[in-house]
């Protein structure tokens, strides 16, 4: 029996197949997306939008309402949202934003910064890339000297919490450094909007990347870009993927309130029944203070099992945080997850590109008791294989 589950009956049980299976506990995934979501969440998909309905284009215009002042972007800033991924948020965002000529900055501190630069090289965009230990915060003074040596450089990419390792990178300093080099900053803030503190009105940032599915709790398949509207207006012709174009879905959407294509309804519904639940939560402030107690309470839970942390305290951001794994021969991280998988909770693997760690994911609608139980269920695993005593 899993040590904690969540059980879903969704009112509408269409046949006994699937009452069954949405009868069944859903584990808590401790991963940084896709992530628990509430029951109310979930509910919230039961409806069939259509989208060419009023009620519809309010729902998508709320929302990006929503994001926008999350991070105190109005009036500078616009919202387009994009179906899919949130990667192809940082393909529309990339390709959308940055000139055919352009030349991207990007300081490399992990996988997602690895993404920024493959996703360069098909865009056929210029990368220079700064590369950082993967537990070394992406560096503010080294982005400035990389700038003076190369006026070529019009923009710098940078991944604010770095989800491979779990390193929260300085933003608000390395913005402050890319606006006095007057170059334009395009933010991956995927794993830490709505979580971390970010101000549009006092942190320079021209685009911000983040997606339904991660802090804001809701299910995947949307991501938006938070740009400044004068960035989006310059931007026309940019793009070279149809689909990818977010100044054509911003045109459009003003146009007729709108999506380009097939919006992913469920996940808008979804986004806005998610949105209601994190500003009766308390907004930024109050999300992240949950997910530091989750950290909290992950970290030192562990440290009694005598796991250890990859990053120092002080980098770790609330995200996501990796162990390295125990160095015993018995230890294998397909059985730890399948022993832990069997009381209900699931681990990520790690991401580092030379040694062996595995993950486990702060965020979605979990608490610190939550996490407190899933080492729990890590150390009860741990012994079963013999790995410790
Ligand atoms: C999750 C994430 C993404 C997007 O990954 P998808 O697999 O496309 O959802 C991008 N950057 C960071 C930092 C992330 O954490």
């Amino acid at each position: 029996m899993p040590l904690h589950s969540v059980s879903f009956v969704p009112p509408l049980c269409l046949d006994n197949v699937i009452e069954k299976k949405s009868q069944m506990s859903t584990p808590i995934l401790l991963t940084p997306g896709p992530l628990t979501t509430s029951v109310k969440t979930k509910e919230a998909m039961l409806i069939d939008w259509g989208s060419w309905d009023q009620s519809f284009n309010q729902l998508t215009a709320s929302v990006c309402e929503d994001i926008v002042q999350i991070v105190n972007g109005h009036p500078s800033h616009v919202c387009i949202p994009l179906q899919g991924s949130g990667t192809f948020a940082v393909e529309g965002a990339l390709g959308t934003l940055v000139p055919r000529d352009g030349k991207v900055l990007v300081p490399h501190n992990g996988a997602y910064c690895q993404r920024i630069v493959r996703i360069l090289g098909y865009l056929g965009r210029e990368a220079v890339v700064l590369i950082h230990g993967e537990d070394e915060p992406a560096n503010p003074e080294r982005i400035q000297k990389a700038l003076l040596a190369d006026p070529q450089i019009s923009h710098v990419a940078l991944v604010h919490c770095e989800t491979s390792a779990g390193i929260q990178n300085p933003l608000h300093n390395i913005a402050q450094v890319v606006a006095k080099e007057n170059r334009s900053l395009i933010v991956d803030a995927m794993s830490s909007f709505a979580a971390l503190p970010i101000d549009l009105s006092t942190t320079p940032i021209d685009a911000l990347i983040a997606a339904s599915g991660k802090c804001l709790e809701g299910v995947p398949g949307m991501g938006f870009v938070i740009a400044r509207k004068d960035k989006m207006q310059a931007a026309q012709g940019n793009a070279h993927s149809l689909a990818l174009d977010l100044h054509d879905q911003w045109v459009y959407m003003q146009k007729t309130g709108q999506w380009r294509f097939t919006p992913p309804t469920h996940v808008v519904a979804a986004l806005r029944s998610a949105l209601d639940q994190f500003h009766a939560e308390g907004g930024q402030a109050a999300r992240g203070a949950r997910y530091q107690e989750n950290c909290k309470t992950l970290v030192a839970a562990m440290r009694t099992l005598g796991l250890r942390t990859f990053l120092s305290d002080d980098v770790q951001a609330p995200i996501i945080v990796t162990f390295h794994a125990p160095d015993h021969p018995n230890y294998d991280f397909s059985e730890l997850y399948l022993g832990v998988r069997e009381q209900g909770f699931v681990l990520y693997p790690g991401k580092l590109t030379q040694i062996e760690t595995f993950r486990v994911g702060c965020i979605g609608a979990i608490d610190s008791k939550d996490l407190f139980n899933a080492v729990q269920a890590i150390g009860k695993t741990l012994r079963a294989l013999g790995v410790s005593a």
